[in-house]
């Protein structure tokens, strides 16, 4: 298939032994973009035959570690054995947090002395909620994750909107009204900071729903794979492309 598309490299949840932590890999006519770099990165990548040496640039949606704890190897790897630079894509609010308040401890100090976060990655702030890679349009939007916590999402080139992790996101139908969602699913019945199964179905319409992958699941996910395929597109799976 050729470029730009996008494969899922993760559909896990933070808790699962089954799956990685959820994440994707956009492949463009120059350049790919990880969106999200969880502790389990370096074997997801190694499953689609990547490395963190094929990482050219990272987006990340939020301050977790199954969604960030991965730039902690991804930098000090690019530094030290590849000795490249990859872009990081931040929004503004996600800096302080992603560096003073989590990797700072193990990567501010360094055989080199004191080291930024510039060190190790190319950070470019996005601007206006949009980037772009090899032609790839990406916009971001704020996600309704855990409450005084900024997170994101993406919506890619109009085909594909990914959620990371989120409740249930209001007006989604007007907001992006075609193309493939990718969203976040959480199994249990209640949680304060995914969307439940049955929250998913009682507020999206059917119509909605039938354009959305689930991903972000625990390893029980077998057990709902009927019900989500009569009421869902179906599960995501990991490995699965999109062409963008
Ligand atoms: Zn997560
Ligand atoms: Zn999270």
């Amino acid at each position: 298939m050729a470029a730009p598309d996008l494969t899922v490299l993760g559909t896990g949840n933070a808790e699962s032994l089954r799956y990685w932590n959820t994440s994707a890999w956009v492949r463009t006519n120059a350049g790919n973009l990880l969106i999200d770099c969880g502790f389990s990165v370096k074997p997801a990548l190694h499953e689609r035959g990547l490395s963190l040496q094929s990482v050219d640039s990272v987006f990340i949606t939020h301050v977790h570690g199954d969604h960030v704890h991965g730039l902690e190897r991804l930098g000090f790897e690019s530094r030290y054995v590849y000795h490249r630079r990859p872009v990081l894509y931040l929004e503004e609010d996600l800096y302080h947090p992603l560096w003073e308040k989590c990797l700072a401890g193990s990567m501010g100090q360094t055989s080199c002395g004191s080291s930024r976060l510039e060190d190790f990655f190319d950070v470019r702030m996005i601007e206006h909620h949009t980037f772009t890679v090899g032609g790839c349009r990406f916009q971001t939007f704020p996600t309704p994750h855990t409450v005084g916590k900024p997170s994101y999402g993406l919506v890619i080139n109009d085909r594909v909107l990914f959620t990371s992790d989120s409740t249930v996101i209001p007006e989604l139908d007007a907001f992006f009204p075609h193309g493939f969602i990718f969203h976040d699913i959480c199994l249990q019945a209640k949680n304060p900071v995914h969307a439940t199964l049955s929250e998913l179905i009682a507020r999206y319409p059917l119509q909605v729903r039938q354009r959305m992958f689930l991903m972000h699941y625990g390893d029980e996910i077998d057990f709902y794979r009927a019900l989500i395929d009569r009421q869902f597109l179906g599960v995501a799976e990991q490995g699965q492309v999109i062409e963008l």
